[in-house]
This record gives structure tokens, sequence and C-alpha cells, in this order.
């Protein structure tokens, strides 16, 4: 039995849970409210202190309960200024958190009825909150993948572009890092390598060019002579996870991203590691992407005022 076919009680997050949660736009507001202003608490820019805020019916704002003036929770977020409704947002982004494979902007245009252009934006917003910067622990299994390597099915004007080479280091049975590299060399390499990884990291590789390269840093870079001494190089056998994540994403992106060309690869590859790196998290998906929302990705034109820049 596959065991991720099978969704643990505390993961799931059914359409009916959904419904029940976010019945309304006002319920997914009060909600994005919460998670960036606890009990409705902020600095009120006008008492110069913090205070808590009302709902203001019929806008997406609440009030300062002393002097009335507003606070827009939505301000800077993915849903900055947007006119799609608050409840198709979260719906999408339950979407994007419950598929394994990918959906489509297609798919989500079927099941939200917003126009394609507008699913495949809110896809490109979403993909921003599941960027990761994490640390890994050994032992690992690195390599690297070519993604759009194959001419045969491409249209005419893209054969020969859009190749690119993806750089992955997984954890066995853990976490995954994968970056596009401009190239496979040690300048493009490294770097990474000594980001994500302690000293004295066991990895495992195939014979591939990438593992000798690590090796040579290990030599040559002495800030980090001692990280990588434990390299072994091992057959097939023992790069099945990364050669595992590599076949989920290509089997996600393959046809979208000829479309969508190399300058959104990474924002795909992000997705798929978002998921990966949080499927044995013992919550809902759904939660661990939508409680990323507040987060500050298009600060307001009043926030940059606010701020002096
Ligand atoms: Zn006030």
């Amino acid at each position: 039995m596959n065991r991720y076919q099978t969704v643990r009680p505390e993961q799931k997050y059914t359409a009916k849970m959904f419904d029940r949660q976010f019945p309304t736009d006002d319920a997914c507001l009060e909600q994005v409210k919460e998670w960036r202003f606890p009990g409705g608490v902020a600095l009120c820019v006008n008492c110069k202190v913090r205070r808590k805020h009302y709902r203001v019916t019929g806008r997406m704002a609440y009030a300062c309960y002393a002097c009335g003036n507003h606070l827009f929770p939505l301000a800077g977020t993915i849903f900055h200024k947007s006119t799609t409704s608050l409840r198709t947002w979260f719906y999408v982004i339950r979407l994007m958190a419950s598929t394994r494979v990918g959906i489509s902007a297609k798919q989500i245009q079927r099941e939200t009825g917003v126009t394609y252009k507008t699913a495949w934006r809110m896809m490109k917003q979403v993909r921003t909150l599941m960027e990761d910067r994490i640390y890994l622990k050994g032992p690992v299994e690195m390599d690297e993948a070519e993604f759009g390597g194959s001419d045969s099915n491409k249209p005419e004007h893209l054969r020969g572009k859009a190749k690119a080479t993806v750089f992955g280091i997984v954890e066995r049975k853990g976490k995954v890092v994968a970056r596009i590299v401009p190239d496979a060399t040690k300048e493009s390499i490294l770097p990474i390598v000594g980001e994500v990884l302690p000293p004295k990291t066991t990895i495992y590789s195939d014979e591939s060019a990438t593992l000798a390269l690590v090796k040579w840093m290990g030599k040559s870079h002495k800030h980090l002579t001692v990280n990588h001494s434990e390299a072994y190089v091992n057959g097939n056998a023992h790069t099945n996870t990364i050669d595992g994540f590599w076949s989920l994403v290509k089997r996600g992106i393959k046809g979208v991203y000829y479309q969508v060309g190399a300058e959104y690869l990474q924002s795909y590859i992000n997705e798929y590691s978002f998921r990966y790196n949080r499927r044995k998290v013992m919550r809902p998906m759904f939660s661990l992407l939508a409680e990323r929302t507040p987060r500050q990705v298009c600060p307001s034109a009043r926030e940059q005022r606010l701020l002096g820049s």
C-alpha cells in the first residue's frame, strides 16, 4: 500500500469542512484579520497606540474603537486590490493545497468560474507564499535535473530554448531543497550546498560531476573544509529519494512548463517542494498554506508611506 494514498485524519480537510469554516467572504476576512491582528488588536496610526478594532460593515476594513481610523487586513497581501471574492481565493488555496501532483489553471477556471487569466494570476500569487528557506540534516541525496530538455513535444518557437538545470538536495525520508541553477558548475552548486547543509553531512549521489565538485569544495574552501568530508559514492539504488522527487515534479509540470517558460519554473518547483516538505505534518495542508496569506507580498502605498520608504 502506498502510504501517501491514505490521508490521515489530522491532515484531512474536506470540501464540507471548508464550507463550514469559510461559508462567506466575511468569514475569510475575519480569519485573515485574526492571523494578522489577533483579537483585532493593532497599532492605530492615528491614536499611536495599540487598540482593538471592530469590523466595518460592508467594507473589507476594521475600525479603531477610539477614533474610527480604518485598518485593512488585506493590505499588502496577495489579496490586495483583488476584485475576486476572498472566498474564491480561499477555495483556490484549498485546491492547490489538496493536490499532490498539481492542478492546472484550466481546472481552477472550471471549478471557480473565474477566467483562465485570473486563475493563472491567482495561482501565481499563491505560489509566492510557498517559498521556503530551510536547512537540511544528513544523510542527504543530491542530484541535478534538466527541465524542458526534450524538444519533441514543443511548439516550433520553443525548441532548443527554455532548458533549465535544477539542483536538488533531499533528506532521506525528510525535506527537499531544489533551486534553478544557471549550470551544474561548482560556482552554481557549492553556495547552495554550503547554505543548506551543516558540517560533516553524509552525501549520497550518483557518479555525476556534482559529487566531485562537493569533494573539491571540501578541500578548497577553508570555511567548509570539514563540511562534506564524508561523501560516499553509491549506486542508483541510493538516490531513490531525489529521483522520486524529480519524477513527482516532472509529472506535475509536464505540459504547463513549456507555456509558462523558464522564468516561472522556480515558483512551480517551490509549489511542489512546499507540499513535499509538509507531507508528514499532521495538520491539513490547506491550513499550513492559508495561514501564510497575511504575508506582506506587496506593501500598499499607505504602508509604504508609513514605513517612510
Ligand atoms: Zn485610533
